[in-house]
């Protein structure tokens, strides 16, 4: 499964909007100086600039104090040429996240971390939701994978992938088994899916042989090894699964493409054409 082509698709889709609403604005905070966080802005904001949004990229150094980044959230949320904001994560141990997370203004979370974003989701009235369970399901629906009465199974339950992804998939009709590091027979879970979903961040930690023949294999996983970028999958796997995401070049770019496509919900909930609940 291939996301590249299909995320380059959106890109251009995402252009067309963009040039259609007018000026959009993204902005992304990112405090220290964390190697693979400044990769990660960087993508995204070329990414931004191709598809037109102008984007602000703000650094702030690694002593940064909760309250100046809190203070710097209030004047994005207050800056009406910015559509969505962006904190990168994660933030430094010393400052509290969940707090800086919550200071954003729903309506420009594109990230979709927000409580009121999140909780929309779980009631399944989504509103913006993370990018990667988005792509995720994109991708499944590209490649036409049937997810009604399929037996989904996600490994890794962090609030950006693993908890968004099991809602999005239970909305649509799957059984949801949502697996983490205390499951006590993660094998036994992962053979019976249908649908697989991987989400842990560990080297090989599905094999070839936890893998039902003819699944879906969604491969979330990156890791920096001696091999260069490798996935939580075996790549044997692909023998066993009738699609499997390649690492990189599946999610990775979904991801950065619906961030994009957030970008444009947001600013669209911004100007009305769609209806955001009243926090
Ligand atoms: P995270 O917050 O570190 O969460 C990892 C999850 O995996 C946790 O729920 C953890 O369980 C579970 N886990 C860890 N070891 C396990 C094991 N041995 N068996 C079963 N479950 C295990 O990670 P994340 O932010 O979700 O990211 C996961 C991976 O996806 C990382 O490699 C990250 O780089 C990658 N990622 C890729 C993209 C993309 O665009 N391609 C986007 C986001 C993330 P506990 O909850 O019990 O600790």
């Amino acid at each position: 499964m291939e996301g590249k082509a299909l995320a380059e698709r959106i890109r251009a889709e995402v252009a067309a909007e963009v040039a259609q609403l007018g000026n959009l604005g993204l902005a992304t905070l990112l405090v220290g100086d964390d190697l693979a966080s400044a990769i990660y802005i960087r993508l995204k904001h070329a990414a931004a600039d191709e598809v037109g949004i102008a984007s602000t990229d703000l650094r702030l150094p690694v002593e940064t104090s909760e309250q100046e980044l809190l203070d710097h959230v209030a004047e994005l949320n207050a800056d009406e040429a910015v559509d969505g904001i962006l904190v990168q994560l994660p933030l430094p141990a010393h400052i509290d996240e969940a707090r800086v997370v919550r200071a954003i203004d729903p309506i420009k979370d594109v990230d979709g971390s927000h409580p009121l974003n999140a909780g929309q989701l779980y009631l399944g009235r989504p509103t913006l939701v993370p990018a990667t369970p988005i792509g995720i399901l994109t991708l499944l629906d590209e490649y036409e994978i049937p997810l009604e009465g399929a037996k989904a199974v996600v490994v890794g339950r962090s609030n950006i992938v693993g908890k968004p992804v099991a809602q999005l998939l239970l909305q649509r009709n799957a059984t949801v088994t949502v697996c983490h590091s205390r499951t006590a027979d993660l094998a036994r879970e992962t053979s019976s899916a249908d649908v697989l979903v991987v989400a842990a961040g560990r080297t090989a930690l599905v094999t070839a042989g936890m893998v039902k023949a003819g699944a879906a294999v969604i491969d979330v996983g990156i890791n920096r090894t001696d091999a260069g970028l490798v996935g939580d999958v075996d790549p044997g796997a692909m023998e066993i699964a009738a699609f499997m995401t390649p690492v990189p070049g599946g999610v990775g770019p979904m991801t950065i493409a619906c961030l994009l496509q957030n970008a444009v919900r947001a600013a669209r909930f911004r100007r009305g054409a769609l209806a955001f609940p009243a926090a």
